[in-house]
């Protein structure tokens, strides 16, 4: 994604991405820091690896006998093999966010005529096409329309329950109220988006749509 022709991630001194499998480019599991600043990065590459001075790789090598601890580290290291399968996916990211961005905008297309609300539909910059949230009319019940769905065999999902309701962040910020949040976070549901997708499963999510929203009236 990218404002005024400026990636995300290379705003402000750092810059992070997840590579969890539901990404737009996925190892399995990890990630990236990007950063500018040699002092950070030297001290994210200690940190990531145990404090560690040398790496197991150039002791093996004969290149060190011995390492110091500098810091309380941890192993927070990517390894060979996911790192080999980013970067073929790295490969494909362009084409893949792209077909994203095709499909989101059959999408929005054909739901047009819906009473629904499109997140960031009209906002700034590129998108990554990373979800396709949609928020629900206040009158139409999310629990029966996500059950609609999935009786039409389409799995749906919501992004993201607001994250000041789970426990650990109530016992520490209680009495906190998002007004916009938690309506947002009450109504919203993710359809399917990825890549693969086709014309043709997207005509099919939209139809049982139009289907899921009349039978999850109030
Ligand atoms: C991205 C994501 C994760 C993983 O995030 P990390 O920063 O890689 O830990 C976990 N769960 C969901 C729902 C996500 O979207």
């Amino acid at each position: 994604a990218s404002l005024n022709g400026k990636s995300l991630g290379v705003w402000g001194d750092v810059g992070c991405f997840s590579f969890f499998s539901n990404k737009n480019l996925s190892t399995g599991e990890g990630g990236m820091i990007l950063t500018n600043r040699e002092d950070l990065a030297e001290k994210i590459r200690l940190l990531r690896s145990h404090g560690m001075t040398t790496l197991t790789y150039d002791r093996h090598r004969g290149h060190a006998f011995s390492y110091d601890v500098l810091a309380l580290g941890y192993n927070y290291r990517i390894d060979e093999i996911h790192s080999a399968l980013g970067i073929e996916q790295l490969k494909k990211l362009s084409r893949n966010n792209a077909l994203r961005k095709k499909w989101s905008e059959l999408y929005w297309r054909e739901l047009a005529d819906l009473p629904l609300i499109f997140p960031f539909a009209k906002s700034n910059g590129q998108s990554a096409c990373h979800l396709f949230p949609v928020i629900l009319p206040r009158a139409v019940n999310r629990e029966r329309f996500m059950q609609s769905m999935k009786d039409q065999g389409v799995q749906t999902s919501i992004h993201y329950p607001p994250i000041h309701q789970f426990s650990y962040y109530r016992s520490r910020y209680n009495q906190v109220v998002l007004q916009n949040t938690e309506q947002a976070g009450l109504r919203e549901v993710t359809l399917p988006l990825y890549p693969t997708m086709g014309e043709e499963k997207v005509m099919l999510v939209v139809e049982a749509v139009r289907t899921a929203l009349r039978k999850a009236q109030d």
